[in-house]
């Protein structure tokens, strides 16, 4: 013990010493100097103070006051500074993989690191950490997946829980099992971090833990809603020209400003959108819903502040990935915008893989000016201090879900007021800003005050099967723990689909596939269809599948050329007559036509939107990483095998039907085979649900052949045709003893051990015995 207490000894000084060393590289004493102006450290004493004297904390405070990037800073630098630098070992949560990543390297630079020595982060499928690492960032997710296996979190010495206010399904779950560990574990702290909304509210959870606030600053901000913008242009032309009036050349120059003004907002058809929801009876948030009109208006906004207004960065928010591309297109071939001399575009998205630090958070180059694209993200977890104008589209991606008919969808909607102050906030860091809201002030009225959490709004199937991974007890009585527990209806669902797919037994405990779902952090439905492809040999249209499925349909549905678009669609079908193979053939189709260069062709003329086929391939490789991950997918011993019948549509159709059950309809058609469709219940969805994936399909049947659809009621049903499900269900057994096999050896070889199954499988999809 004591050479372990030297040693120990030898490296908390070394610890130190490396610390003093960082601190006096040039660019970290420069930092120290932008990070003393930061308001958080103002309050650094009070902070470790608190963290000394409490086991939770709370803080909030205005976003960018630097409770992310200081706050662990302060601990990790008071811990090494006295010689704890071994017993430190702290976590900090976030959000998004983005978020991660971008705040563990600029902690490493403000301390005159690498990024992956003191600190490092953790991310799905991807990692930068070392021995060293004492403070590391992950997400949610990642500490989630660790409790599995260390519940008490042995070793680990502060946790803290950023952007709490989001109130993500994740951080929720996250804090219902922390407030039980805590008894348990006396020396771990916990510190709760959140922008300035509701703090009492979480402090309450925990006991009345104390709350700190720091106090931030940001300039005042103006507000212009849609009817001011169109106002604000007309009235800047008329002072100006009072002023100027004596002047001809100035005012001619005024004279074109104003035919350019009213050029901007002429393709932008605000009146009659007004005029429309003034006469709609009901004038809630749902009559205003310009979706189209928004990206020229959104354009027609950009153009303005470059034209008119002062220098200064603009961060403009919309709902998603799609729009961001769609509205890079159109800048790119704007007469105005799309010089790329004076514009720097920055397109600024959760899913994407890594941003440009540099280019986000620094200023251009002079005479350039930065455009920053965002979804929410920019909203609180990543902030870009020299944005001057926010333009603000009062909409982001939620997920809603409706417990009495067990659907869910991922849809834009409004967002809340809270949500519209902080994104109007942004324009304030460095100077007074200005905000353009893209709506009327009786929406912004009529926004609610606060978005509903996640949990309450979500379908949670994955959240049960984690519960019971993390070994919690009863799912429901876990749930009503939780700081707004969900509602026992949507719970109860979640538990009754996770047994119908054979994820749960009647026990309510995991079975060997509900094991491996876990494991997956995908819709359970979805994970199910990928592992069945893995072992049945399909692997690669299962893949394609599942991406449109968790993504959204690749086809789009153009209003004046319907009627092309679903011949379009019904060719790429064929004598399937299912709208999963069609999307099936469109995306091979597609590949083909891009090694060929012919893509823009290809989509123009089959209905097919560029932007989703490739979100698609994005998500392909995600799933194939995911599989690799936990041994379904062993690359090593090439793709062919997990191939073998991808080209068998009875086999691909078993899987799918597999994989998507009980969402699953048939449709009968007297002697001729069956037709099968789904109802996808997942997420995703551009329509309201799923079962409108394909609505052509659905009425072209119902109408030859005279008969209902009727929803299946269990695997058997299924056997009509091939018997493709009575397949799966006789080899549950089997596939049981597999998948449980495969729990006990995670090294166990899929292609090779799952032989037998598949040979079984094979000889029942060919007899046409079988009924
Ligand atoms: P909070 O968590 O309170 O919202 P942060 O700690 O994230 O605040 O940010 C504090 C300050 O550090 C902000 O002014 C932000 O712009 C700046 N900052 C954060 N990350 C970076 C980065 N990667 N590069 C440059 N500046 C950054
Ligand atoms: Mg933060």
């Amino acid at each position: 013990p004591l050479a372990l207490d030297a040693l120990k000894e030898r490296i908390n000084i070394e610890l130190r010493d490396e610390q003093h060393k960082g601190r006096d590289t040039p660019s970290s004493k420069e930092m120290l100097g932008l990070r003393e102006t930061l308001p958080a450290y103002k309050l650094k004493h009070e902070f470790l103070k608190a963290v000394k004297n409490n086991q939770v904390l709370v803080v909030s405070g205005e976003t960018g006051c630097g409770k992310t990037t200081q706050l662990p800073q302060f601990i990790i630098e008071e811990e090494i500074e006295s010689l704890r630098g071994t017993e430190c070992n702290i976590i900090c949560t976030q959000p998004r993989r983005i978020s991660a990543i971008s705040v563990a390297s600029r902690i490493s630079s403000e301390r005159g690191e690498n990024l992956g020595e003191t600190v490092g982060y953790q991310i799905r499928l991807e990692a930068k950490r070392s021995e060293k690492t004492r403070l590391l960032f992950c997400t949610t997710g990642v500490l989630l997946r660790r409790l599995v296996h260390e519940p008490e979190l042995i070793g680990v010495s502060h946790i803290l829980v950023d952007e709490i206010h989001e109130r993500g399904i994740n951080e929720d779950f996250l804090i219902i099992i922390l407030r039980d560990l805590l008894p348990h574990r006396p020396d771990l702290r916990l510190i709760l971090m959140s922008a300035t909304i509701n703090a009492e509210m979480f402090s309450k959870y925990f006991g009345n833990a104390p709350i700190i606030h720091i106090p931030g600053f940001t300039f005042p901000v103006a507000e212009v809603f849609l009817e001011d913008l169109l106002e604000k242009s007309c009235y800047n032309i008329k002072s100006d020209s009072i002023n100027f009036s004596g002047n001809s050349r100035r005012r001619r120059q005024m004279d074109q400003k104003k035919d350019t003004l009213t050029e901007l907002f002429e393709e932008v058809d605000i009146d009659s959108h007004f005029k429309a929801y003034r006469s709609s009876t009901r004038r809630s948030l749902d009559a205003w819903s310009p979706s189209q009109l928004d990206l020229s208006l959104v354009e027609a906004t950009i153009e303005y502040v470059c034209q008119y207004e002062r220098d200064g960065a603009i961060l403009v928010f919309l709902t998603g990935w799609d729009e961001i591309s769609k509205l890079l297109d159109k800048i790119k071939s704007n007469s105005f915008l799309g010089n790329s001399n004076k514009f720097l575009l920055l397109p600024l998205h959760g899913s994407m893989p890594t941003i440009n630090q540099r280019e986000i958070f620094e200023r251009p180059p002079s005479n350039m000016r930065k455009i920053v694209i965002a979804t929410n993200i920019a909203e609180s977890s990543i902030t870009i201090n020299d944005v001057v104008f926010v333009i603000d589209c009062g909409k982001a991606k939620e997920t809603s879900y409706d417990a009495l008919n067990k659907l869910a969808c991922l849809l834009p909607s409004w967002i809340s007021k809270a949500s519209a102050l902080q994104r109007r906030g942004r324009a304030g860091r460095v100077q007074p800003g200005v905000c353009y809201r893209l709506y009327p002030r009786i929406i912004y009225d009529a926004m609610p005050q606060y978005q509903l959490p996640e949990i309450l709004r979500t379908l949670l199937q994955e959240l049960c099967l984690n519960i019971k991974s993390l070994q919690l007890g009863n799912i429901a009585s876990f749930l009503a723990k939780a700081l707004q527990p969900p509602d026992p209806l949507s719970v109860q669902n979640a538990i009754d689909l996770l047994k119908i797919i054979g994820a749960l037994d009647d026990t309510e405990e995991l079975t060997p596939l509900g094991h491996h779902l876990c494991s997956l952090p995908v819709d359970p439905n979805i994970g199910k269809m990928l592992l069945l492809a893995s072992i049945f040999q399909c692997l690669d249209p299962a893949l394609t599948i599942a991406a449109a499925l968790a993504h959204r349909d690749p086809f789009v549905l153009p209003l004046n050329r319907k009627e092309e678009a679903d011949e379009a669609k019904r060719s790429f079908a064929g004598d399937s007559y299912s709208d999963h193979i069609a999307l099936l053939r469109a995306f091979e189709a597609w590949q083909h036509a891009k090694r060929n260069g012919r893509e823009r062709q290809f989509c123009w003329e089959n209905f097919l939107s560029p932007i989703t086929l490739q979100m698609m391939e994005d998500m392909r490789n995600q799933f194939c990483r995911l599989l690799s991950d936990i041994g379904f997918l062993n690359k090593g011993r090439g793709l062919k095998e997990y191939n073998v019948y991808s080209e068998d549509v009875e086999m691909v159709c078993a899987i799918l039907c597999a994989g998507l059950y009980p969402n699953v309809l048939q449709c009968k058609r007297r002697g001729k085979r069956t037709a099968f469709y789904s109802k996808e219940v997942g997420q995703g969805l551009d329509q309201h649900i799923r079962l409108c994936f394909a609505p052509f399909w659905w009425n072209l049947l119902a109408s030859q052949t005279g008969e209902g659809i009727e929803m299946l009621g269990g695997y058997l049903h299924f056997s009509a045709s091939k018997s493709v499900l009575q397949l799966i269900q006789k080899l549950r057994w089997e596939l049981d003893k597999l998948l449980q096999r495969k729990i006990e050896d995670p090294e166990l070889d899929i292609p090779s051990e799952g032989k037998g199954v598949v040979a079984a499988a094979i000889e029942l999809l060919n007899n046409p015995n079988v009924k």
